[in-house]
């Protein structure tokens, strides 16, 4: 398989990694990358890919990862989702947005009992902020979580959560004091999806993403015992943030990839169709859209793994993160319409794949903080390093 991008700021083992993964998907996702998209995706393929290694790349070996750093988890995300976009991001809530939380923030023991099964693929996790009247405002949250003896008693509802009908186990936000501002009265617990007073409302019937399940959750009287708190008291606003720097370095790995196979499909497809005695890339109405892709492209990736790996150094990244996915996630939207334009009628139809990546790319402006979101912290970063306080 031809690596067409730029190599040059990727090291050797980085593109033998790379190699690797488009091979498993050959084998193991593209034979059914269609099939799936009618939904849920199949548990046991997230199992095979858990035991294949590619759950853990950005975890601990204690449990059962490999240690490799984010920059292996964006070429994870990158070539599972040029193949099929709701997969990996039903992966990827499982162990990014739940995983990283639990592993920066979680006890020895919590770990084991609650990450390393998710990193080997055996058990399935999800992460709980968004609720019906609380999306970009996540300091607004309203589940609540309330002492009694040795427990927590949650009550609330969260919307949209990827895996969140299919997980065994979530990172769950709620208000703990609400006396004093989220930023202090918000924390974060692990809950077990089949604790009594959980419940599913519903899943979403999503435009895209159709392998994954993402769904509206109840949690009614639910007690959750004290060795669930994760992280201190009081800290989850601190974990949500935090939570959020990986998410969206990895979204933007996997927008990459929702981009690339159309872009691949647009440059054969404008070589083979010929219109007015000419194959159509001869056009520069269409050869230049090509050029806009391949450009774009060849930045969200450069961009991407700065963003992984000024993480994987340990510096803060909120900027660079929020940089990446929003930079990779319009282009994913442009270059797959651009892509289905360059098709012309074939490009709607689903004899080929576009149409499914389109609708893909089209949650990820949205998903993990929109694109206004991110325009507004990444002016409020750029104000901070002109006007230190
Ligand atoms: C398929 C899917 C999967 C998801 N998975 C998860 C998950 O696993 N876990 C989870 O917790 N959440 C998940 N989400 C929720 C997602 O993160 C939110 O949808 C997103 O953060 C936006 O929140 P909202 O939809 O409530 O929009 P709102 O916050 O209501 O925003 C509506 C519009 O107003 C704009 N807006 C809001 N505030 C401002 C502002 N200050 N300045 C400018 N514009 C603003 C927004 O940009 C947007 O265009 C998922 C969502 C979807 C659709």
């Amino acid at each position: 398989m031809v690596d067409y991008l730029s190599n040059a700021l990727w090291t050797d083992d980085e593109i033998a990694f790379r190699k690797e993964v488009q091979e498993f998907c050959a084998k193991e996702i593209a034979p059914i990358a269609d099939k799936i998209d009618k939904g849920p995706f199949p548990r046991e393929l997230l199992s095979k890919i858990g035991k294949v290694g590619y759950m853990g790349v950005h975890h601990d070996r204690s449990v059962g990862g490999t240690e490799r750093g984010l920059s292996y988890e964006i070429i994870v995300a990158e070539e599972i989702s040029a193949v099929n976009g709701g997969l990996d991001m039903a992966r990827m809530a499982s162990t990014t947005l739940y995983g990283m939380p639990v592993a920066r923030f979680g006890t020895a023991e919590q770990k084991k009992k609650y990450l390393e099964p998710v990193v080997i693929g055996e058990k399935i996790g999800c992460i709980g902020i968004t609720e019906p009247d609380v999306g970009s405002d996540t300091a607004g949250m309203k589940t609540r979580a309330e002492k009694d003896g040795d427990d927590w008693i949650l009550n609330g509802e969260k919307r949209f959560i990827t895996n969140g009908s299919q997980a065994d186990y979530m990172c769950a936000f709620a208000i703990t004091d609400p006396t004093v501002h989220s930023k202090n009265g918000m924390s974060a617990f692990i809950v077990d999806t089949k604790s009594d007073g959980f419940s599913v409302v519903q899943d979403h019937e999503l435009l895209g993403m159709k392998s994954a399940r993402v769904s509206w959750l109840k949690f009614e009287d639910m007690r959750v015992p004290s060795d669930m708190l994760l992280g201190k008291l009081g800290e989850g606003f601190h974990i949500l943030m935090d939570e959020l720097d990986s998410e969206r370095t990895a979204i933007a790995g996997e927008a990459i990839g929702y981009a690339r196979t159309p872009y691949e499909i647009a440059v054969k497809y404008s070589t083979e169709r010929h219109q007015f005695g000419r194959p159509i890339r001869a056009f520069e109405g269409v050869s230049f859209k090509i050029a806009d892709m391949a450009m774009k492209l060849e930045a969200g990736r450069a961009l991407t793994l700065t963003a992984a790996r000024m993480y994987d150094r340990g510096e803060n990244i909120t900027k660079q993160a929020s940089i990446a996915k929003l930079f990779t996630t319009e282009a994913a939207v442009q270059i797959t319409n651009d892509a289905l334009q360059i098709l012309g009628g074939m490009g709607y139809t689903t004899d080929y794949p576009i149409e499914r990546f389109l609708r893909d790319a089209r949650l990820m402006t949205i998903g993990g903080g929109t694109a206004e979101i991110l325009r507004f912290l990444i002016q409020r970063e750029v104000f901070k390093e002109f006007f230190p306080q």
